[in-house]
């Protein structure tokens, strides 16, 4: 089939839809390194065709999806996942009652072995709690794969884009899809636990002890420039923000809206506090910092 994927200069591994036109495109062929051009006319669906017009190179679209998957995600630098109360467990979180929570990462690693299992990402939490991340688009994980994860206590992800077939793929939508959405992911293991079982399985804590150990809260991610900045509403009314992930542009910009609003930061959490009456309208800045950008 056509190649809807190549490799851009910047090494980025990228759609059709996100180069400009012929060899402007900056790209080359993501099997043989031969120079591409994209072929965005009118009269035959767009893709990328070698420069010496020899034949394409046999692509995959399925491993082409993986591919661009595994990039989105580790460009973000972590995703929103669902989180159930086996799940929280499995993650050290506390506080089950959120659907979803964004997983920062310091660390993923692509194709990376663990036991005979290789995973498409190994994240590493901001926690420094392992997960593995499998894109899935025709071939799904089986019970031996999950019993696999089971036994190495590896919590796991699996994210389902059988959706994106390739004339359905729009690169807005997939990011979406892979980033925000919890639709369609779900976790091979700890797999959810319904009824009594759940009851039994989790340590009972008393509601003080809940409380300090909560980490999870209501929270709000802003992207600037790909970039995450999450906003934690603290017990207090006060809300946290942080740059999820170490960019010096996006630091920049996080700590002069705080200062802005009476912001403190904590050293140990890496964030800045806003005091509730300011919290409103720190929160209205940044959101409109990124729409800007
Ligand atoms: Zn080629």
């Amino acid at each position: 089939m056509l190649s809807l994927f190549a490799l851009h200069a910047s090494n980025r591994f990228v759609h059709i839809t996100e180069v400009e036109r012929g060899l402007a495109c900056n790209c080359r062929c993501a099997i043989c390194g031969e120079v591409v051009l994209a072929r965005q006319g009118d009269k035959r669906e767009h893709h990328f065709a070698h420069s010496s017009n020899i034949e394409p190179c046999a692509s995959n679209y399925e491993s082409d999806l993986h591919r661009f998957a595994k990039r989105v995600i580790l460009e973000a630098g972590g995703l929103v996942v669902p989180m159930t109360a086996a799940a929280a467990q499995a993650l050290g979180v506390s506080d089950d009652r959120a659907s979803s929570i964004l997983l920062a990462c310091a660390d993923i690693k692509e194709e990376i072995a663990v036991d005979d299992r290789r995973p498409d990402l190994l994240a590493t939490t901001t926690d420094g709690i392992g997960v593995a991340i499998e894109i899935a688009y025709s071939s799904f994980c089986d019970m031996e794969k999950r019993r696999a994860y089971e036994n190495m206590q590896l919590p796991a992800l699996e994210i389902d884009l059988r959706a994106f077939t390739p004339s359905a793929f729009d690169v807005t939508q997939v990011k979406r899809v892979v980033l925000e959405d919890t639709a369609c992911k779900y976790w091979l293991w700890p797999e959810r636990l319904e009824g009594t079982a759940m009851a039994e399985q989790l340590p009972t804590l008393p509601p003080a002890a809940l409380a300090a150990q909560r980490q999870f809260l209501p929270e709000e991610i802003v992207t600037i420039r790909g970039r995450w900045i999450s906003i934690k509403e603290l017990p207090s009314g006060d809300i946290a923000i942080k740059a999820v992930r170490f960019d010096p542009e996006i630091v920049s910009a996080v700590r002069t809206v705080a200062r802005a609003h009476y912001g403190r930061y904590r050293e140990t959490h890496h964030n800045w506090v806003i005091p509730r009456f300011r919290a409103e309208a720190a929160r209205a800045q940044l959101r409109a910092i990124a729409s800007a950008m």
